[in-house]
């Protein structure tokens, strides 16, 4: 794998910093990363990813952009309202950068899909809202052997941590061995 002239000039800022380098961008370039949630989180996730040349994207989701998303989900333009998110966030991030590839998922994960979905990638990113999609991410990344960047918000506070039990790290089970009762807790 090697960059072109047009990339060179684009992550010049990156090939000369000794922590990343030629041989850093080059890493990027063959990453494939798999994000869950095209929101809050997934918005600038998924533009940074693009722009400092993450290989593959592929976007996960199967909402649609509405009013109410626009203060916050920013890759989400007016005129992208009920269009699928992993749509208008494909839009945006490609037309910041067009040498990376972008696969959307227009669907709801569920066991009988993200097994074979996450087996595609190399680290899965969830931006999800929900505990039972959370915990099903999990397990998916736990049984698939995938590191799993792990990130949520409430109001005015975040969490992110990488789980990866292939390092000898905890999942997210150990840390939460079951998912709150449903009644108990918001999104
Ligand atoms: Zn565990």
């Amino acid at each position: 794998m090697t960059l072109n002239n047009e990339e060179i000039n684009r992550y010049s800022r990156h090939l000369t910093l000794p922590e990343v380098g030629m041989g850093g961008q080059l890493k990027l370039k063959e990453a494939k990363v798999l994000m869950i949630g095209a929101g809050g989180l997934g918005s600038p996730l998924g533009m940074y990813l693009g722009a400092v040349g993450i290989g593959k994207l592929g976007l996960v989701d199967f909402d649609v952009v509405d009013h109410t998303n626009l203060h916050r989900q920013i890759a989400h333009a007016a005129s992208d309202e009920g269009r699928p998110k992993v749509h208008s966030l494909c839009d945006t991030i490609l037309a910041g950068n067009s040498n990376i590839e972008v696969e959307v998922h227009n669907i709801r994960l569920e066991r009988e899909n993200v097994l074979e979905l996450f087996g595609q990638y190399d680290i899965i990113a969830d931006g999800s809202d929900n505990f039972e999609t959370r915990y099903l991410i999990n397990d998916a990344a736990y049984f698939t052997k995938k590191p799993l960047v792990s990130a949520s918000i409430f109001r005015f506070q975040g969490q992110i941590t990488i789980f990866d039990p292939e390092s000898g790290g905890p999942c997210y089970r150990c840390l939460y061995s079951e998912p709150p009762p449903a009644a108990l807790v918001p999104s």
